[in-house]
């Protein structure tokens, strides 16, 4: 695929809807070659979950430091945490032509559209309320204070939809995954990505 730079895909929705277990899937698709940009909290890590695989794992202060060196594309405190994106690695992926996928709660993706407004924003929805509140409490790794701030969380978080490109329904990972595939398929096709190189190209062969 010809094109000066990589897209940015902003997976974003509400708590629970299962934006990890997309994201994962879609990383075992060769066909995407997709880059993710692993985020840094300050949550702890659940059981299994790897510093530098699943998140960068930072103190409190270490993560107000990079807030204060403008090192986060965005940031936002989600449950009493801080999840943020580090800009570096984002900024050279897409420019060495390659696609980088955030999965990011709303409030992130609404601060990365203001500053990449170029960026493909897609909601993960989930098919109905009641499944929503089965797949947080299902996760069993939260208390129920923690299931009920996400719930109420989650409502606004819906609300949020209007601001997205595309709407993707999670009613299975197969299908989320393949409505997703063919988002960026007709992303990386668009006139707007890839006129200018072609043009220099056929100038070229002229
Ligand atoms: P969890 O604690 O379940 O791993 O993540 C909680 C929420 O934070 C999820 O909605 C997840 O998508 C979001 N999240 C993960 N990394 C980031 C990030 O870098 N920035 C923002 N804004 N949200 C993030």
């Amino acid at each position: 695929m010809k094109r000066e730079k990589g897209l940015l895909i902003v997976l974003s929705g509400p708590s629970g809807v299962g934006k990890g277990t997309v994201r994962k899937e879609l990383f075992t698709d060769k066909d995407l070659d997709l880059q993710y940009s692993i985020s840094m909290t300050t949550r702890q890590p659940r059981d299994g979950e790897v510093d530098g695989v699943d998140y960068f794992f930072r103190t409190k202060e270490e993560f107000e430091a990079l807030i204060e060196q403008n090192k986060l594309l965005e940031w936002a405190e989600f449950v009493g945490n801080y999840y943020g994106t580090p800009v570096d690695y984002v900024k050279e992926t897409i420019e060495a032509g390659k696609d980088v996928l955030l999965e990011i709660e709303v409030q992130g993706a609404m601060q990365v559209k203001k500053s990449f407004p170029e960026g493909v924003f897609i909601f993960l929805a989930p098919p109905s309320l009641s499944e929503l509140r089965n797949r947080i409490v299902g996760r069993g790794t939260e208390t129920e204070d923690v299931i009920h701030s996400r719930m109420l969380m989650a409502k606004e978080e819906l609300e949020m939809m209007d601001e997205y490109d595309y709407v993707v329904e999670n009613d299975t990972v197969e299908m989320a995954c393949e409505r997703i595939k063919a988002i960026v398929t007709s992303e990386n096709c668009r006139r707007e990505r890839i006129a200018k190189i072609y043009k220099r190209l056929m100038e070229v062969e002229e």
